[in-house]
């Protein structure tokens, strides 16, 4: 008999998608994956030497809990300059990829029963971590009109006595929406009056395509103390596989967390970390590539998407994604439970291109394209759909 934390718990359907292409590829299938959010560039050269050196210098034994503190260091500077916070290395927790920190913050501030709020569409792994650890996810509807980023009182509608913290992901995954200044200070302040914690998910943050860039905990110093930021190496310095992430916080839940960890992980890989470390002092210039290379196939996609009849999407201002509204397909589409999984899934056995169901967002009219490939895989990817929706309308 399995544990009832994991009643109504699904596995990720971003990962399991992927590995369905993967299957598929294994069997000479040619599959176009539209799907998983995976930066197709690898590690910048000048960061893995940084994990070779560690290995030859063997860094290899057990080490401080919360990371190496050369790290901490590096990423207290990087937040002071890039995001204008201050944060001390004792309030940085290095964990083993971004889950593992959302994952551990979670644990650290919640009680069973509490509520936690996901504006919607949300990241898939959000609602199911919260399941797992026993507190209960809340999804706070968003109109569309604003690009689905919530408002005050979007949350004045669904805050309870039992509401602890809520998620904000800016930029957001799947829509790829900023938030303004001006609209995260009007959050922030309502979370501060409330009592409510912020996590405040930032690991698309470098991929952006306008300047403007507010981190939650940058708005003031009351804000900062309820509000934990995640940040990961992921998507930035795409080491999806060397599994490296963290939180800033203050410096009560940062021990809780660190004592967390000390039981279930000890730290994250040394390796993984030193190349971590090389990332921020060295790459600058290799981050800046990628990120103007995102911004390149975002106009390629929109571009394409524009000429298509019946659809629309929200416009992406960061991160890899296109948020696609299907309900137009969705009044003719024959399905039985699910549209945007039954969809995903014809869509893959028939035209051989792989993308995630809005369901797993939360929203199901919708279906979400990463375009964290090279633009002929993802343009032909687009002429497919074009096909394949033309079929229903
Ligand atoms: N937050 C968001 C919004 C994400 O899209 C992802 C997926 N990578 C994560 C966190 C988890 O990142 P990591 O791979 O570092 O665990
Ligand atoms: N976060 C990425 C995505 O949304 C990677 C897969 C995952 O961890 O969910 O596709």
């Amino acid at each position: 008999m399995l544990s009832s934390r994991l009643k109504n718990v699904t596995p990720s359907v971003t990962v399991a998608i992927s590995s369905k292409v993967k299957e598929m590829k294994s069997n000479r299938i040619n599959v176009i994956n539209l799907s998983i959010g995976e930066p197709d560039f690898t590690i910048p050269e000048k960061a893995k030497e940084y994990g070779k050196k560690s290995l030859d210098d063997n860094k290899t034994k057990y080490d401080l809990v919360a990371g190496i503190l050369e790290l901490r260091e590096a990423i207290c500077e990087k937040l002071n300059k890039e995001n204008e916070i201050s944060y001390t290395p004792d309030q940085i927790v290095l964990s083993s990829g971004a889950k593992n920190s959302i994952t551990n913050t979670i644990l650290a501030v919640t009680d069973p029963g509490d509520e936690i709020l996901l504006p919607l569409p949300y990241w898939v792994s959000y609602s199911e971590i919260i399941k797992i650890t026993n507190a209960i996810p809340i999804e706070v509807p968003t109109k569309k009109e604003n690009n689905f980023k919530v408002t005050k009182s979007d949350l004045a509608k669904v805050v309870t006595d039992k509401t602890k913290m809520i998620v904000i992901t800016n930029p957001s995954n799947p829509t790829g929406a900023v938030y303004t200044r001006d609209e995260l200070m009007e959050i922030a302040e309502f979370c501060l009056e409330k009592g409510i914690y912020i996590i405040a998910d930032e690991i698309y943050e470098k991929i952006r395509f306008n300047d403007s860039f507010v981190s939650i905990a940058s708005l003031s110093e009351n804000i900062k103390n309820i509000t934990i930021t995640i940040n990961g190496f992921a998507k930035s310095v795409a080491m999806t596989g060397m599994r490296l992430g963290y939180t800033a916080s203050n410096t009560e839940i940062a021990k809780a967390m660190s004592t967390i960890q000390s039981h279930i992980v000890s730290h994250p890989s040394l390796t993984s970390q030193y190349i971590g470390l090389g990332a921020l002092r060295e790459c600058e210039e290799d981050m800046n590539h990628m990120v103007q290379t995102y911004k390149k196939r975002c106009e390629l996609i929109t571009k394409r998407l524009d000429k298509i009849k019946n659809i629309s999407y929200v416009e992406p201002s960061g991160a890899f994604y296109i948020f696609i509204d299907l309900s137009k397909v969705k009044e003719k589409y024959k399905y039985k439970n699910s549209f945007s999984v039954e969809f995903c899934q014809n869509f893959l056995e028939e035209e051989k291109v792989a993308v995630v169901p809005g369901e797993a967002f939360g929203i199901d009219e919708y279906i979400r394209i990463s375009y964290a490939c090279h633009e002929d895989e993802f343009l032909e990817g687009i002429n497919r759909l074009e096909k394949y929706i033309n079929k229903f309308i």
